[in-house]
């Protein structure tokens, strides 16, 4: 089976599951998973508590690095929209950065609490809203038209205006080693990495180069690329035991191999790193 590519507009083929795509020409990788938001408040896969308890330091000191790359910036003025703003962290962090917040969040256990706009960027804007930045923080790897949303972005930006996009890559130390422990036919800590199974999981990993490539398509020039922190061993624990599918066996290998690789992560490329686009004209 082929598919065109959403980067390069090349074939992408079925490579090594049923699962997943690999394009010819960039070595973009994607993959056919459905995603299931709840669009009513529900009882959720993940026990959102246990997630916001283990990633709490690592989201806010990451929040705060992109707060501070966007404002050495420049954008033309102070308002930010958010998509997939889920509990609403970077949202209350910007505002208290002094700008002026909105929020777009489709998973309805957490858009109200965090005063955003239920519903799918950009059906919920109106045609002639527009912003000084827009972020992706951790999202756009979930959401399948990658074309759509990054057309969207170049419609409601300001000219000048930034587009800040945060997502795993594929150049990472967990990535890599996870690939390469899938090749070997161990797939738990690959298919972790693609949340596969999970009610949002990842369709998309990139390497910033891609994502320079298919953004330049929508008239994005790059400005700045930060590498975020991805492990924390505060709360780690509690992260691993989150995801109700992960097995004991499964979370104590997983949290064994972070511990015993965790000094040597720091000094590797980073599994997220976050690529800020200004909007040409
Ligand atoms: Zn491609």
């Amino acid at each position: 089976m082929i598919v065109p590519c959403q980067v390069c507009g090349e074939a992408a083929q079925r490579y090594r599951h049923d699962w997943l795509f690999r394009c010819d020409e960039w070595g973009v990788l994607s993959a056919d998973f459905k995603v299931a938001i709840p669009d009513q408040a529900t009882d959720a896969g993940i026990d959102e508590a246990a997630r916001a308890a283990g990633l709490d330091q690592l989201r806010r000191r990451n929040n705060e690095t992109l707060l501070a790359t966007l404002r050495d910036l420049k954008p033309p003025g102070p308002t930010l929209l958010d998509v997939g703003s889920g509990p609403g962290f970077l949202l209350a962090q910007a505002r208290a950065a002094g700008l002026t917040v909105e929020g777009i969040e489709p998973d309805a256990n957490t858009s109200s609490a965090a005063g955003a706009r239920h519903g799918y960027f950009p059906d919920v804007l109106g045609p002639d809203e527009a912003f000084d930045i827009i972020v992706f923080n951790d999202v756009l790897e979930h959401i399948p038209d990658l074309t759509g949303a990054l057309a969207a972005s170049a419609r409601h930006l300001k000219p000048g205006g930034l587009l800040c996009l945060n997502c795993p890559d594929q150049r990472g130390f967990f990535f890599r080693t996870a690939a390469i422990l899938d090749r070997l036919g161990i797939s738990g800590p690959y298919d972790r990495l693609w949340q596969r199974g999970l009610p949002s999981p990842h369709v998309w990993y990139f390497t910033p180069h891609q994502l320079r490539m298919a953004a330049a398509r929508h008239g994005f020039e790059p400005v700045a690329v930060t590498p975020l922190a991805t492990i924390e061993l505060q709360g780690l624990w509690s992260r691993i035991c989150a995801a109700r599918n992960t097995s004991p066996i499964t979370a104590l290998a997983s949290y064994a191999f972070a511990l015993a690789t965790y000094p040597l992560a720091r000094l590797l490329p980073s599994d997220a790193v976050a690529t800020v686009f200004r909007k040409i004209g």
